[in-house]
C-alpha cells in the first residue's frame, strides 16, 4: 500500500485507481481523437475492473469545464483586466469558451478518470 504513487497524481495522469500503475486509456495520447477515449476493461497491471455499466462521465465533465471556464479569470484578470463598463466581460467569455474548448479532450478523459476514483472511494 506505501508504494503506492499519491492519488491525486495518479487521478491526474488517468492511472488505474486500484493500483495506480496501470493506464486507463488504451492510447498514452488523446491524438488521434476519434479513440483517445478507449479504456481498457481491466487494468494491465492488477487486473481491477475498469469498465463499469454507467462508465462515462458526461456529468462530471460538465462540473470539470464549468470549473475550468470560471477558472480562467486566475490568468484573463491580471493580464487583461475586467471592468463592467467595457465589454471586457465578453472578451473573456469568449477567451474562457475557447480555452475549455481546446481543452476538452483532456477534460474527458480527467473526467472519466475522476468518475472511476470516486466509484472506487465509495467502494472501499
Ligand atoms: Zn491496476
Amino acid at each position: 500500500m506505501a508504494s503506492k504513487p499519491p492519488m491525486l497524481w495518479s487521478l491526474l495522469r488517468c492511472k488505474c485507481p486500484n493500483c495506480r500503475k496501470g493506464n486507463l486509456f488504451t492510447q498514452r495520447s488523446v491524438f488521434p481523437l476519434r479513440s483517445m477515449l478507449q479504456m481498457h476493461t481491466h487494468c494491465t497491471e492488477c487486473g481491477a475492473k475498469l469498465v463499469e455499466e454507467s462508465n462515462n462521465g458526461p456529468g462530471i465533465n460538465f462540473v470539470l469545464t464549468t470549473l475550468l471556464l470560471f477558472l480562467n479569470i486566475l490568468w484573463y484578470y491580471p493580464i487583461f483586466g475586467l471592468s463592467y463598463t467595457d465589454n471586457s466581460v465578453y472578451y473573456f467569455l469568449a477567451s474562457s469558451v475557447s480555452v475549455v474548448l481546446l481543452l476538452q479532450p483532456w477534460l474527458m478523459r480527467l473526467a472519466r478518470s475522476v468518475y472511476l476514483y470516486l466509484i472506487w472511494m465509495t467502494r472501499e
